[in-house]
């Protein structure tokens, strides 16, 4: 059985990969620096003993280097996936998510690890002319965020090319589900336990957005690691449809059972939630879709499931 190492392991879609691949019988060794990782993603494998988890931060190219010994394949989830802090912080995605990655690459090179599966994201597209947008589309990012993911992905290339590396580029939508703790639809939720009456929006609630359900990203995550079909290779993960803020919200309201929400508007530029933020993008998932995968849930769908997972989570806290 294979051995892989989850960076990242201990956040939101790490977890659940981390669920997926111990299912399987993988061993599985997780190095997080808990940022915004949480044990309790993980304490569930406590008693496991194909499963480790390791206390780490990747920009230490020490660490780098002692997290990838002995393991045949790396699933780099770790990053910081705040979009929104790359307009005052730049720095921080560079270090977290380039920085990092490029420690991890030159670990995979001197320690022969051979396959790297890549966190990538939609913002590399940054303001596609049309959506949904497919693999073979520019990266014309515009945020760092994105165009961290960007640098990322070519790093990537770069390596896998010169070295003979496996590589799985995945470029997610927004992804929701149980453990969320970041993005819009956690935002909403936090906001509305606070005020039920009223709900701040970043932008003028009109961008438009793919929203994919956890467990249907990390089947479409396996099914694209089950079927290579190059040494490199590049997917876009998402849903079939596209909703926009303003239903991402009424879909939060009714799951949260309330009524009367006052909207409270906070444009900039273009209607936009803030510099760097995208107006619209969706994927096209043929690609993945000839694979055979299907996501069993669209995007409304997605929200409302995930709205009702994170206040469960949320409550069972408090008790
Ligand atoms: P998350 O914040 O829950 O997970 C990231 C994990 O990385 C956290 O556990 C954090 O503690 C860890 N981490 C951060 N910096 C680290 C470092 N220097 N060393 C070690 N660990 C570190 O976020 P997520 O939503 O689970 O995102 C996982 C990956 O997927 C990220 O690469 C993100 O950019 C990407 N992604 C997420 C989405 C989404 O909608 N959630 C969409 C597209 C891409």
């Amino acid at each position: 059985m294979k051995k892989a190492l989850v960076t990242g392991g201990a956040g939101f879609i790490g977890s659940h990969l981390v669920d997926r691949l111990t299912s399987k019988g993988w061993y599985v060794k997780v190095i997080d620096n808990f940022s915004s990782g949480r044990l309790e993603n993980v304490e569930h494998h406590r008693s496991n003993l194909r499963v480790e988890v390791l206390k780490g931060d990747l920009k230490d190219s020490r660490v780098a280097e002692e997290s990838v010994k002995g393991v045949d394949v790396v699933f780099h989830y770790a990053a910081n996936p705040e979009v929104r802090v790359s307009t005052t912080n730049p720095e921080i995605h560079f270090n977290e998510n380039i920085v990092v990655t490029f420690n991890l690459l030159e670990a995979m090179r001197k320690n022969d690890v051979r396959e790297i599966v890549f966190a990538s994201s939609s913002s590399v597209y940054g303001e596609p002319e049309v959506i949904p947008v497919s693999e073979d589309a520019p990266m014309r990012p515009i945020s760092v965020y994105g165009a961290s993911k960007a640098a990322c992905e070519n790093l990537i290339h770069a390596y896998s090319k010169l070295y003979g590396i496996k590589a799985l580029v995945l470029r997610y939508a927004n992804v929701v589900g149980p453990r969320l703790r970041h993005g819009v639809v956690y935002d909403f939720i936090i906001k509305l336990r606070r005020n039920a009456k009223e709900l701040e929006i970043l932008g003028d609630g009109t961008q438009v957005r793919s929203y994919i359900y956890v467990y249907d990203a990390i089947e479409a995550t396996m099914v694209a690691y089950d079927n290579p079909r190059e040494l490199f290779d590049v997917y876009n993960i998402a849903s079939e449809d596209w909703i926009t803020v303003n239903e991402v919200a009424k879909a939060v309201i009714y799951a949260m059972g309330l009524r009367s929400v006052r909207y409270v508007y906070k444009p900039v530029l273009h209607g936009v939630g803030w510099p760097g933020d995208v107006k619209r993008i969706a994927l096209d998932v043929r690609k993945l879709k000839e694979l055979g995968w299907r996501p069993r849930m669209r995007s409304r769908e997605a929200v409302a499931k995930a709205v009702s997972d994170i206040l469960h989570e949320l409550k069972s806290y408090e008790e």
